[in-house]
């Protein structure tokens, strides 16, 4: 095989000119093998973002990139082979409550997460604030676990698919996220990567995502369906609104609290949400009739424990301290400085709360990051009281924040201004 010449790669995409499978091939081994600087993936990136791949240059560097490591064996594992995914999304802590739910079920769910990205967290980063876990565990044991407990997850590795990990920390920080083929082709390699045949995307829509409108999310979901077919998956597509958080926390430790809460039986949006995507991925594996089979049978292991002591054995499995197994799942990392914003009097009622502006603030408080490098703070980020449609009386939100945080006033004005309110 020849090698890459990367400068030429770069201006053929640049120029708008099509990529062949082969040199899609290298560039996703040589980005794997870390035999491109950084500078020229990034300047790719841009240059990919700016003249997007056609569908074809997508499967084509899809399937190098799952290519780009080695596969997970799931042959121990018992069918379906399912996963599910999002497309990211603030205060999206889906997986963390439908992981244990779909085990409680029956299904044996293992799943690679993905860190933050953007303004969107990211599952590993959440689950890394409890106490103990380990994001990585080796590579070998994750089908033992995932048999043993019905639930295993890792982060992205220099294993499975390497060259998405490595795509995805440069897409972060170069403003090159929200490019549909980039999209596609980092979900399906992963999925393909992990051996899944049924795929469940939850495309997320609205301030809060990458796909702003609904004609973009339109698009990506049928780019994740013709791509994923070409590839052989069976993949199902829901698009769900993001223009409000999900749920009512935003930030690492306290997403993780929330999930937490949703799996000891409390009910919200977030049970909602986690029900209907847990029904649909029991029918499209023949294990629910229909969706209202489906939703009663999420429910009733919501309500009856099952679904948390699945979470249980699994962050047991992955390394949570006994102390924070001994707390019923509750010791997880506080902020000390936690400060209670109130509406304008005026205020009647909630009518809507920017995710955007919401997920830029968390970030900015030190829950994401803005560098490649930067460390999260698990402990920060906001907690909704007041959500969309709820009375605007008392307290709207609060914010957790770094002890002795400089930026105070400011965070406080841009939570506030996150807000619309109606008169009445
Ligand atoms: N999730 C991923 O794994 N990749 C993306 O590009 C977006 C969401």
């Amino acid at each position: 095989m020849e090698s890459l010449d990367m400068l030429r790669f770069i201006a053929e995409r640049r120029d708008g000119k099509q990529h062949s499978r082969e040199g899609l091939a290298l560039f996703a081994r040589a980005v794997a093998n870390r035999e491109v600087e950084d500078y020229q993936t990034s300047a790719w990136l841009m240059a990919a973002f700016l003249n997007p791949l056609a569908d074809d240059e997508t499967t084509w560097l899809t399937q190098a990139m799952a290519d780009s490591g080695r596969k997970l064996d799931r042959h121990r594992l018992p069918k379906p082979w399912v996963d599910k995914h999002s497309t990211g999304g603030v205060g999206d802590k889906t997986t963390i409550v439908l992981l244990p739910v779909l085990a409680a079920c029956g299904l044996t769910m293992l799943k690679m997460s993905g860190r933050g990205l953007g303004i969107t967290g990211g599952t590993v980063d959440k689950l890394e604030s409890i106490p103990g876990f380990r994001s990585t565990p080796r590579f070998s044991s994750l089908v033992s676990q995932a048999l043993r407990c019905g639930v295993a997850l890792s982060a992205q590795s220099s294993v499975l698919a390497p060259a998405d990990k490595a795509l995805y920390t440069l897409r972060d920080v170069t403003g090159t996220v929200g490019s549909i083929p980039l999209i596609v082709s980092s979900i399906l390699s992963k999925k393909l990567a992990a051996n899944a045949e049924i795929v469940v995307l939850d495309v997320k829509c609205g301030s809060g995502a990458f796909m702003k409108d609904p004609v973009q999310a339109e698009r990506l979901s049928e780019s994740l369906v013709k791509v994923g077919e070409q590839l052989g998956l069976v993949v199902k597509v829901r698009v769900s609104d993001m223009n409000a958080p999900l749920g009512r926390a935003v930030g690492n430790a306290l997403e993780v609290k929330e999930a937490i809460d949703t799996l000891s039986g409390e009910e919200g949006a977030l049970t909602e949400h986690c029900v209907s995507l847990a029904s649909e991925t029991l029918v499209a594996c023949g294990l629910a009739r229909d969706q209202n089979a489906g939703e009663a049978a999420a429910r009733a292991v919501l309500q009856n424990g099952a679904a948390f002591m699945k979470a249980y054995g699994w962050f047991q499995a992955q390394g949570a301290t006994e102390a924070f197994l001994a707390s019923g799942l509750k010791a997880l990392p506080t902020s000390s400085n936690v400060v209670c914003l109130e509406a304008p009097q005026a205020a009647g009622r909630v009518l809507g709360i920017d995710a955007g502006q919401i997920g830029l603030l968390v970030a900015d408080m030190g829950g994401g990051r803005r560098r490649a490098d930067d460390v999260i703070d698990p402990e920060v980020g906001v907690w909704i009281r007041r959500q969309v449609g709820e009375s605007a009386n008392g307290i709207l939100i609060e914010l957790h924040l770094r002890p002795g945080e400089p930026r105070e006033a400011e965070f406080r004005d841009r939570a506030l201004g996150a807000f619309q309110f109606s008169t009445r």
